[in-house]
Protein backbone atom coordinates (compact mmCIF):
# COMPACT_ATOMS: atom_id res chain seq x y z
CA UNK A 1 0.00 0.00 0.00
CA UNK A 2 1.03 3.12 -0.85
CA UNK A 3 1.96 6.05 1.81
CA UNK A 4 -0.70 7.91 0.89
CA UNK A 5 -3.40 5.10 0.99
CA UNK A 6 -1.80 4.36 4.89
CA UNK A 7 -2.03 7.85 5.86
CA UNK A 8 -4.22 7.97 9.41
CA UNK A 9 -5.48 11.73 10.24
CA UNK A 10 -4.05 13.08 13.68
CA UNK A 11 -5.96 13.99 16.41
CA UNK A 12 -5.48 17.32 18.84
CA UNK A 13 -4.73 14.47 21.56
CA UNK A 14 -1.36 13.45 19.22
CA UNK A 15 -0.65 17.09 18.70
CA UNK A 16 -0.88 17.72 22.56
CA UNK A 17 2.02 14.80 23.06
CA UNK A 18 3.98 16.27 20.28
CA UNK A 19 3.64 19.50 22.65
CA UNK A 20 4.31 18.09 25.74
CA UNK A 21 7.51 16.23 23.96
CA UNK A 22 9.13 19.17 22.46
CA UNK A 23 8.02 21.45 25.72
CA UNK A 24 10.18 18.97 27.68
CA UNK A 25 13.19 19.09 25.50
CA UNK A 26 13.36 23.08 24.38
CA UNK A 27 11.02 25.07 26.95
CA UNK A 28 7.76 26.74 26.14
CA UNK A 29 8.36 29.68 23.95
CA UNK A 30 7.76 32.80 25.28
CA UNK A 31 5.05 34.72 22.89
CA UNK A 32 6.50 38.28 22.26
CA UNK A 33 3.11 40.61 20.41
CA UNK A 34 4.78 44.01 18.58
CA UNK A 35 1.33 45.30 17.04
CA UNK A 36 3.60 46.32 13.78
CA UNK A 37 1.15 44.39 11.22
CA UNK A 38 3.62 45.69 7.97
CA UNK A 39 7.05 45.31 9.56
CA UNK A 40 5.90 42.21 10.06
CA UNK A 41 4.97 41.42 6.53
CA UNK A 42 8.08 43.46 5.14
CA UNK A 43 9.99 41.37 7.49
CA UNK A 44 8.05 37.90 5.84
CA UNK A 45 8.58 39.40 2.51
CA UNK A 46 12.58 39.59 3.08
CA UNK A 47 12.67 36.41 4.83
CA UNK A 48 11.88 34.16 1.84
CA UNK A 49 15.07 32.24 0.54
CA UNK A 50 17.46 32.92 2.99
CA UNK A 51 18.01 32.74 6.50
CA UNK A 52 16.83 34.72 9.67
CA UNK A 53 20.55 36.96 9.89
CA UNK A 54 20.83 38.03 5.83
CA UNK A 55 16.69 39.15 6.77
CA UNK A 56 17.78 41.12 9.10
CA UNK A 57 20.59 42.72 7.96
CA UNK A 58 18.29 43.46 4.87
CA UNK A 59 15.39 44.88 6.81
CA UNK A 60 18.03 46.80 9.17
CA UNK A 61 19.43 48.48 6.23
CA UNK A 62 15.57 49.12 4.54
CA UNK A 63 14.49 51.08 7.99
CA UNK A 64 17.94 52.72 8.70
CA UNK A 65 17.48 54.33 4.76
CA UNK A 66 13.97 55.34 4.89
CA UNK A 67 12.47 56.84 7.74
CA UNK A 68 8.57 55.32 6.91
CA UNK A 69 7.11 52.73 4.70
CA UNK A 70 5.27 55.56 2.53
CA UNK A 71 9.32 56.55 2.07
CA UNK A 72 9.74 53.10 0.91
CA UNK A 73 7.00 52.73 -1.11
CA UNK A 74 7.62 56.28 -3.58
CA UNK A 75 11.36 56.09 -3.75
CA UNK A 76 13.10 54.56 -7.33
CA UNK A 77 12.92 50.99 -7.08
CA UNK A 78 17.08 51.02 -7.24
CA UNK A 79 17.09 52.46 -3.65
CA UNK A 80 14.83 49.56 -2.12
CA UNK A 81 16.59 47.28 -4.04
CA UNK A 82 20.45 48.37 -2.82
CA UNK A 83 19.15 48.28 0.82
CA UNK A 84 17.93 44.91 0.87
CA UNK A 85 20.57 43.33 -1.31
CA UNK A 86 22.14 41.49 1.28
CA UNK A 87 18.75 39.40 2.06
CA UNK A 88 19.35 37.89 -1.28
CA UNK A 89 16.72 37.55 -4.44
CA UNK A 90 16.88 41.58 -3.96
CA UNK A 91 15.32 43.03 -7.48
CA UNK A 92 12.03 40.84 -6.88
CA UNK A 93 12.23 41.50 -3.26
CA UNK A 94 12.06 45.04 -3.85
CA UNK A 95 9.75 44.75 -6.33
CA UNK A 96 7.21 42.84 -4.21
CA UNK A 97 7.70 45.44 -1.31
CA UNK A 98 6.63 48.34 -3.08
CA UNK A 99 3.69 46.44 -4.85
CA UNK A 100 2.30 45.71 -1.25
CA UNK A 101 2.80 48.96 0.05
CA UNK A 102 0.97 50.18 -2.81
CA UNK A 103 -2.02 48.03 -2.45
CA UNK A 104 -1.79 48.91 1.11
CA UNK A 105 -2.14 52.60 0.61
CA UNK A 106 -3.32 53.89 4.11
CA UNK A 107 -4.11 51.06 5.28
CA UNK A 108 -2.56 50.38 8.67
CA UNK A 109 -3.47 46.15 8.97
CA UNK A 110 -4.60 47.47 12.68
CA UNK A 111 -7.85 46.05 12.20
CA UNK A 112 -6.39 42.62 11.70
CA UNK A 113 -6.14 42.53 15.51
CA UNK A 114 -9.91 42.36 15.87
CA UNK A 115 -11.97 41.42 12.65
CA UNK A 116 -12.91 37.43 12.22
CA UNK A 117 -10.23 35.37 11.65
CA UNK A 118 -11.50 34.22 8.17
CA UNK A 119 -11.48 37.92 7.02
CA UNK A 120 -7.99 39.47 8.36
CA UNK A 121 -6.38 36.38 6.53
CA UNK A 122 -8.42 37.07 3.21
CA UNK A 123 -7.61 40.46 3.63
CA UNK A 124 -3.58 39.62 3.97
CA UNK A 125 -3.66 36.72 1.16
CA UNK A 126 -5.48 39.81 -1.20
CA UNK A 127 -2.17 41.81 -1.33
CA UNK A 128 -0.04 41.15 -4.05
CA UNK A 129 2.62 37.82 -3.51
CA UNK A 130 1.32 37.30 0.00
CA UNK A 131 0.48 33.41 0.96
CA UNK A 132 -0.93 31.62 3.54
CA UNK A 133 2.11 31.75 5.46
CA UNK A 134 2.93 35.02 5.37
CA UNK A 135 -0.41 36.01 6.27
CA UNK A 136 -0.11 33.54 9.43
CA UNK A 137 3.14 35.12 10.33
CA UNK A 138 1.72 38.68 10.41
CA UNK A 139 -1.14 37.67 12.03
CA UNK A 140 0.73 35.16 15.05
CA UNK A 141 3.55 37.35 15.34
CA UNK A 142 1.79 41.19 15.33
CA UNK A 143 -1.23 40.36 17.05
CA UNK A 144 -0.92 36.59 18.35
CA UNK A 145 -4.08 35.69 16.51
CA UNK A 146 -4.25 32.11 15.88
CA UNK A 147 -3.39 31.57 12.68
CA UNK A 148 -0.37 28.82 12.77
CA UNK A 149 2.48 29.75 9.55
CA UNK A 150 3.55 26.28 8.23
CA UNK A 151 7.18 27.26 7.06
CA UNK A 152 9.36 24.72 5.45
CA UNK A 153 10.62 23.41 9.13
CA UNK A 154 7.33 22.82 10.23
CA UNK A 155 6.03 21.53 6.81
CA UNK A 156 9.24 19.13 7.00
CA UNK A 157 8.70 17.97 10.47
CA UNK A 158 5.05 17.70 10.01
CA UNK A 159 5.11 15.56 6.93
CA UNK A 160 8.14 13.34 8.61
CA UNK A 161 5.35 13.01 11.63
CA UNK A 162 2.84 11.98 9.48
CA UNK A 163 0.78 15.09 10.51
CA UNK A 164 0.08 16.34 6.69
CA UNK A 165 -0.91 13.30 4.13
CA UNK A 166 2.04 12.39 1.95
CA UNK A 167 2.29 15.05 -1.09
CA UNK A 168 -0.54 17.10 0.60
CA UNK A 169 -0.06 20.54 -0.41
CA UNK A 170 1.56 23.75 2.37
CA UNK A 171 -2.61 25.30 1.37
CA UNK A 172 -3.72 21.96 3.03
CA UNK A 173 -1.03 21.78 5.79
CA UNK A 174 -2.13 25.05 7.10
CA UNK A 175 -6.16 23.95 7.29
CA UNK A 176 -4.76 20.75 8.58
CA UNK A 177 -2.60 22.58 11.78
CA UNK A 178 -5.42 24.80 12.11
CA UNK A 179 -7.85 21.90 12.55
CA UNK A 180 -5.11 20.34 15.18
CA UNK A 181 -3.91 22.80 17.44
CA UNK A 182 -6.23 24.60 19.32
CA UNK A 183 -5.43 28.56 19.80
CA UNK A 184 -4.38 28.58 22.97
CA UNK A 185 -1.36 26.23 21.82
CA UNK A 186 -0.75 27.73 18.23
CA UNK A 187 2.22 29.60 19.14
CA UNK A 188 4.04 26.93 21.23
CA UNK A 189 3.42 24.81 18.30
CA UNK A 190 4.91 26.86 15.57
CA UNK A 191 7.51 27.74 17.44
CA UNK A 192 8.62 24.72 18.78
CA UNK A 193 8.40 22.50 15.73
CA UNK A 194 10.92 25.52 14.16
CA UNK A 195 13.07 24.77 16.74
CA UNK A 196 12.71 20.96 16.66
CA UNK A 197 13.38 21.60 12.60
CA UNK A 198 16.13 23.85 13.22
CA UNK A 199 18.09 21.74 16.24
CA UNK A 200 17.15 17.97 15.59
CA UNK A 201 15.08 17.47 12.85
CA UNK A 202 17.10 19.10 10.15
CA UNK A 203 16.85 18.68 6.19
CA UNK A 204 19.76 16.68 5.16
CA UNK A 205 20.68 14.35 8.84
CA UNK A 206 17.82 14.23 11.04
CA UNK A 207 19.24 12.92 14.30
CA UNK A 208 16.05 10.64 15.07
CA UNK A 209 17.65 8.12 17.77
CA UNK A 210 18.04 11.60 19.87
CA UNK A 211 14.83 13.02 18.81
CA UNK A 212 11.99 12.92 21.79
CA UNK A 213 9.20 12.23 19.36
CA UNK A 214 10.73 9.03 17.45
CA UNK A 215 7.88 6.52 19.13
CA UNK A 216 5.34 8.79 17.61
CA UNK A 217 7.16 9.22 14.49
CA UNK A 218 6.67 6.94 11.61
CA UNK A 219 9.72 8.40 9.10
CA UNK A 220 12.02 8.25 12.22
CA UNK A 221 11.35 5.04 12.92
CA UNK A 222 11.57 3.46 9.17
CA UNK A 223 14.89 4.96 9.51
CA UNK A 224 16.02 3.96 12.59
CA UNK A 225 15.07 0.37 11.98
CA UNK A 226 17.07 0.15 8.71
CA UNK A 227 20.50 1.37 10.36
S1 LIG B 1 12.22 10.88 14.69
FE1 LIG B 1 13.56 11.75 13.13
S2 LIG B 1 12.22 12.26 11.43
FE2 LIG B 1 10.92 11.95 13.23
S3 LIG B 1 10.66 13.98 14.10
FE3 LIG B 1 12.38 13.05 15.12
S4 LIG B 1 14.19 13.71 13.99
FE4 LIG B 1 12.39 14.08 12.71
Amino acid sequence: MSAAADWKRSDRRRMRAVRDRLRDAYGKPVERIHRRPIDELILTVLSQNTNDRNRDVAYLRLTKRFDTWAEVRDAPLIEVEDAIRPGGLAPTKAVRIQEILRALGDDDLMELETEPLDEARRRLTELPGVGRKTAACVLMFAFGRPDIPVDTHVFRVGTRLGVFRPSGSLEEAHDEMLRLVPPEDAYETHVSLIRHGRRTCTARSPRCPECPLLRMCPFGRARTKRS
